[in-house]
């Protein structure tokens, strides 16, 4: 099996792409491509939650049109989300995007082909094929891993034979083993980055679960050069699970971690809220803190002592502790503001 470290290497934009290189987090927008504005304000704010890669729907020319002025105006990567037609690649490739998501088996055009591949390769563009168990080649009868790879090979082999390499690879499904078992084959077959994700997962409740387990079980075997945890909802959250995943199996330093008690009856206030806002402050931060926040001070501080600063809550008022120890107390309608303040002034070296 090839792991993630053995894979073609290539530029996407500016990014180092495959290899020993990082995993990157992508997300994909919900909004419509050609309303710039909305587009350009959504990808901002994804990139401040750490995104490094976005995906944007072009399903006609306006959309395809509206690529330059979207580059114009954000940071990183934009990828077009191409089907079946070719024209709408060729004028995102002008455009300037800086990758494509196309299966070149759906063009029914061998020269269009040919034109979009020359394209791509002038401008240093790199294509990602996009399989998805939901929707193989009609004479493939059903999604195994087998049939994944059937389908991929079919598209990635009339880009090699043009001789174009720069490709990256998608296998998802919405079934956690079809997919691991799919990426596990691609990964034996193919010398290209895998980008990985258990499409349709669900909502943010039921498909944070779903691709928990499945991205886990993937990055453990060592594959996987992108990710994306695809969610019913606010691409927002896809970023923030993202980032907690890498966090949490170690491929990503420099997050912030957060403690929180599940409460009980011996909770002195009301926790839940700022655990919330301080949980959603903390994904706009790129440091390495641990906060906590606890129920109660009599087992808040002592639960959490590994954090580098916390609160537990008393009656109507905190207590404010650093690695275990009491420094003061905080009165309950403060709480907030005095824990974001504490964690602005927070650096690494206080530890
Ligand atoms: S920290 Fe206190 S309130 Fe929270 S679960 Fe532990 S005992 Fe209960």
């Amino acid at each position: 099996m090839l792991n993630r470290t053995k894979t073609n290497q290539f530029m996407v934009k500016n990014l180092k792409f495959g290899g020993n290189n990082h995993i990157y987090i992508q997300s994909m927008c919900n909004t419509k491509t050609k309303n710039v504005k909305e587009t350009v304000a959504q990808i901002l704010e994804l990139e401040k939650l750490g995104c490094e890669i976005i995906r944007v729907a072009i399903l006609d020319e306006q959309d395809a049109l509206s690529i330059a002025k979207i580059k114009e105006q954000i940071h990183i990567p934009l990828v077009a989300d191409i089907h079946f037609d070719p024209e709408l690649a060729i004028t995102a490739i002008h455009q300037g995007v800086d990758k494509i998501r196309l299966n070149p088996g759906n063009i029914s055009n061998k020269e269009k082909i040919i034109e979009i591949v020359k394209l791509c390769k002038e401008k240093n563009i790199p294509i990602r094929i996009g399989v998805n168990g939901g929707s193989l080649p009609k004479d493939i009868a059903k999604p195994t891993p087998e049939h994944m790879i059937e389908a991929a090979k079919r598209h990635i082999s009339i880009l090699e034979e043009l001789d174009f390499h720069n490709i990256c690879l998608s296998l998802k499904c919405s079934s956690i083993d079809l997919t691991l078992q799919s990426y596990q084959l691609a990964s034996e077959v193919f010398p290209y980055p895998l980008h990985i994700g258990i499409t349709e997962a669900g909502t943010s409740f039921k498909g944070l679960i779903k691709s928990s387990i499945g991205l886990s079980k993937i990055l453990d075997l060592g594959i996987g050069n992108t990710i994306r945890v695809s969610l019913t909802d606010d691409p927002k959250k896809e970023v923030i699970a993202a980032k907690e995943i890498l966090k949490e199996l170690h491929y990503l330093e420099n997050i912030p971690t957060l403690t929180s008690c599940p409460t009980c009856g011996r909770t002195a206030y009301d926790m839940i809220p700022i655990a919330k806002e301080i949980e959603e402050y903390l994904s706009t931060i790129n440091k390495k803190i641990h906060v906590a926040v606890m129920g109660c001070a009599v087992n808040g501080p002592g639960e959490a002592k590994e954090a580098d600063l916390g609160v537990a809550g008393g009656n109507h008022e905190a207590i404010l502790f650093k690695k275990g120890v009491i420094i003061r107390k905080i009165k309950e309608e403060n709480i907030l503001e005095e824990l974001k303040q504490e964690i602005d002034l927070f650096t690494a070296d206080e530890v």
